[in-house]
């Protein structure tokens, strides 16, 4: 077994890894030569012997913004290259002409540097745009031709369909199959020079119509379509289908193995067909590409549609493509996901063969796993209710406040403290007050004593209600001697410990509660309109108090807020004197089944 001399920690292994592995005992591509660049057979031979060991690639189509299923294929690629010593790709799949923007462009760039990989490698950017090919795949559809391996098809649509047979029926052969090389030839270069119309004529791959696979009943290769293209202008006026281009681009830019959902397992018999008959040709670098299919990442409670989550920004269920409800690179992000914890959830996923649904709760894990050891704690009060300490004036001295401190992580106590106030006013939480206890109930309730988190010990005295009978103030009594670290402080024993913030030093603060994006486990798999399953509750905004050490969090800084769970000063609209924080997730996992 090749095992590579850069891997720390051995990483678990899946059927991508075994492939791999075997090509590199194999030495399946160890002879091929990389010319520097994309390019065809002779670009490549004329180069030195490829200095990565396996070549990637992630080739998105720049048609929207990525999302957490993107972030899978990203670290699966982009990982599999640094592991095993090659070059990840990042390829734009723009051969379709009509949905480019370089809005997407640029944020699928940021997406994939954000998440910690680069396509920077041997000194050079593998940066490739699809679009760039066009020229190779035209010569590549003439040089098929000339093989009698191609015909032009100029059959109605209708007939074209008909003709292809379906699972039970093979197909039957077009009337044009059997046209001359030279008049084959001679079409094509008609459809290319704009003298056949829109939909007139496709170019098609001669294979088989009998074939039990329909992907192989003469495929499509290339379409008759007056559309001006964002890198080619109105260079053409025919464009490559997919499934001939994609093949085409990997062969060109020496990718070793060619990793796609499952659904295209199917279109595999043709990517190979190809590529065996262009490499014959001597068009294409040998051995080829090969492909590889893993099952696509559903999440539960979120969507993974392109063209949906566009329906929701579209249509302002959410404020945009990173509303941090959105399951895109940019929605997680603003959210307060880390690249460590995709990265982590990437990894614990892992990659199969068959479709299943990964829970949310495990990338809220990952999440939590990322930001325990490293996320600097803090006190907030969501729901805030005012306790006073009546005996405060008698006791410690009128409108004095006690310095208090505590571990910003508490794995590392010496490392960094935080300090905060205690006083004669403090915010508490809501529910931490209840006149009469539920059973089991340890917190506040008249005659009970609990501690205030790295403060005094108090007894509640009572409560003051407004006339509705809610309950506006908490009165308690301190217990002297009782402070956090002090000696004899654990003299008293209490069973409740709750988390406050002094009135004197907190900082007013907006926290957006989020939570899950739909309220089905599976949105959009019945025949409901996934629009009716999202959760109406999925956005609660409070005024909250926190701690005084928040007045320095910039936007993306992460804490736990002791007792709450994990928080990000949001990107967008926090602002020093102004603090908004994002819930990211909370402490345990309350949706757990
Ligand atoms: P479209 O609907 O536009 O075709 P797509 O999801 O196929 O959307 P692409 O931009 O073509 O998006 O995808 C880029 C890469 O990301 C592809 O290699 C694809 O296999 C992978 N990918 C897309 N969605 C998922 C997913 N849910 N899980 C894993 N990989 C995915
Ligand atoms: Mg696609």
């Amino acid at each position: 077994m090749n095992v590579p001399a850069d891997k720390e920690t051995p990483k678990p292994s899946n059927f991508l890894r075994q492939v791999i592995e075997r090509d590199l005992d194999q030495g399946t591509y160890a002879q091929r030569h990389w010319g520097g660049s994309p390019g065809d057979a002779a670009h490549h031979e004329a180069g030195q012997r490829d200095p990565a060991r396996i070549r990637t690639r992630f080739p998105p189509e720049p048609n929207g913004y990525l999302h957490v299923g993107h972030a899978k294929s990203i670290c699966l690629n982009f990982g599999l290259a640094r592991d095993y010593g090659g070059v990840c790709h990042m390829r734009f799949d723009d051969t379709n002409p009509e949905k480019e923007d370089q809005e997407y462009v640029n944020s699928i760039l940021d997406a994939v540097k954000w998440l910690g990989f680069s396509w920077d490698a041997n000194g050079t950017s593998h940066l490739y745009h699809a679009s760039d090919y066009f020229d190779f795949m035209y010569r590549a559809a003439e040089y098929l031709i000339e093989a009698g391996l191609a015909y032009v098809d100029e059959q109605s649509a209708e007939d074209m369909r008909y003709n292809r047979g379906d699972f039970s029926k093979v197909g039957t052969n077009s009337p044009f199959r059997s046209r001359s090389i030279d008049e084959n030839l001679q079409r094509f270069r008609d459809m290319q020079g704009g003298k056949l119309a829109d939909g007139a004529a496709v170019l098609r791959a001669k294979i088989d119509m009998g074939s039990p696979n329909i992907n192989l009943r003469d495929p499509a290769l290339y379409r008759i379509r007056r559309a001006t293209h964002h890198n080619t202008g109105d260079k053409w006026c025919i464009y490559p289908m997919y499934t001939y281009a994609h093949p085409i681009e990997d062969a060109l830019e020496n990718i070793t193995h060619s990793i796609c959902t499952l659904e295209f397992e199917d279109q595999r018999p043709f990517y190979d067909w190809l590529l065996d008959r262009l490499g014959e040709g001597g068009l294409t670098n040998q051995p080829h590409p090969r492909q590889y299919e893993f099952a696509r990442l559903n999440l539960t409670y979120v969507i993974t549609s392109k063209r949906k989550l566009k329906q929701l920004v579209d249509e302002k269920h959410v404020s945009g493509w990173d509303d941090p409800r959105m399951p895109t690179i940019v929605g997680l992000r603003r959210r307060g996901y880390t690249p460590e914890s995709l990265q982590l959830f990437a990894e614990r996923i892992g990659v199969t063969k068959s479709d299943s649904w990964i829970d949310y709760s495990t990338l809220e894990g990952a999440l939590r796993d990322d930001l325990d050891p490293k996320a600097p704690r803090a006190m907030a009060v969501l729901q805030p209710l005012k306790l006073v300490i009546t005996n405060w004036d008698a006791v410690m001295g009128a409108g004095k406040l006690d310095d208090c401190s505590a571990p910003l992580y508490p794995q590392h106590p010496d490392v960094a403290r935080r300090k905060f106030k205690f006083g004669r006013e403090l915010w508490i939480e809501r529910t931490d007050y209840e006149e009469v206890p539920p059973k089991g109930y340890n917190r506040l309730f008249p005659g009970n004593k609990v501690r205030l988190k790295y403060g005094h010990v108090i007894i509640c005295s009572g409560a003051t209600k407004d006339v509705n009978g809610n309950v506006t103030e908490v009165q308690a009594v301190l217990i002297p001697d009782t402070k956090s670290g002090s000696p004899g402080a654990s003299a008293i024993k209490v069973k409740g410990v709750i988390t406050w913030v002094a009135v004197a030093d907190a900082l007013k603060a907006e926290v957006r509660l989020y939570d899950r994006l739909f309220a089905v486990p599976q949105p959009d798999t019945t025949e409901k309109d996934f629009l009716e399953e999202l959760n109406p509750d999925s956005l609660k905004v409070v005024q909250g108090y926190v701690e005084p050490s928040l007045a320095s969090a910039k936007g993306d800084d992460r804490f736990q807020f002791e007792r709450h769970g994990y928080f990000v000063a949001d990107r967008v609209e926090h602002a020093q004197g102004k603090p908004v924080f994002n819930r990211v997730a909370g402490m345990k996992d309350s949706w757990a089944k």
